[in-house]
């Protein structure tokens, strides 16, 4: 039985945090897919197809991973796609309560999908896309944080 994993997020944009999460799971599942979400809740800097493009540049060597956008509920999606696994990654303890809410409701609604948590690298337990587009906004040097296509397209938007 091939197993499906689904890594969802916003990715807006793609960290060296989200990386490692994406290829641990590429490494233990055969088949991984990334699940852009369009949430209208939060207010996007890039465009999902801008956040999906990105992803498909640096996981471009990995070829058990696709990447894709998705809207609505995330057990919908895993549903369609026949994914029995959501993988979600874990920072610090202050992540831990919301993905508990989460992760219980999505088992509520349905029972046959897990989700597994993967563990940051430490040196990346502080970054967040958030914190990465508020330091390039004001030109400070992000390139240890995220892939290098992700700092050029940041430079643009900021018009540095
Ligand atoms: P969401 O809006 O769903 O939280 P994010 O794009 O912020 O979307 O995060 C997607 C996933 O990546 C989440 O599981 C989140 O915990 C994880 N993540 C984000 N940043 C990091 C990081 N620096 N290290 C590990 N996991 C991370």
């Amino acid at each position: 039985m091939t197993k499906i994993a689904v890594v969802p997020g916003s990715f807006d944009p793609i960290t060296n945090g989200h990386l490692d999460i994406i290829e641990k799971a590429a490494k233990v599942f055969p088949e991984v897919r990334v699940a852009v979400m369009n949430n209208s809740s939060k207010n996007p800097l890039f465009t999902v197809e801008e956040r999906i493009q990105l992803i498909r540049e640096v996981t471009s060597s990995h070829s058990n991973v696709v990447v894709e956008s998705s809207s609505g509920l995330l057990i919908n999606y895993a549903r369609k796609v026949g994914a029995s696994v959501i993988v979600r990654g874990l920072r610090a303890v202050s992540d831990f309560e919301y993905e508990m809410q989460i992760t219980s409701m999505n088992r509520m609604l349905d029972e046959s999908i897990e989700t597994f948590f993967v563990m940051t690298k430490n040196n990346y337990s502080f970054l967040s896309s958030s914190i990465v587009k508020e330091v390039a906004q004001y030109g400070g040097n992000i390139s240890a944080l995220v892939p290098v296509q992700v700092e050029t397209a940041l430079k643009k938007k900021f018009n540095h």
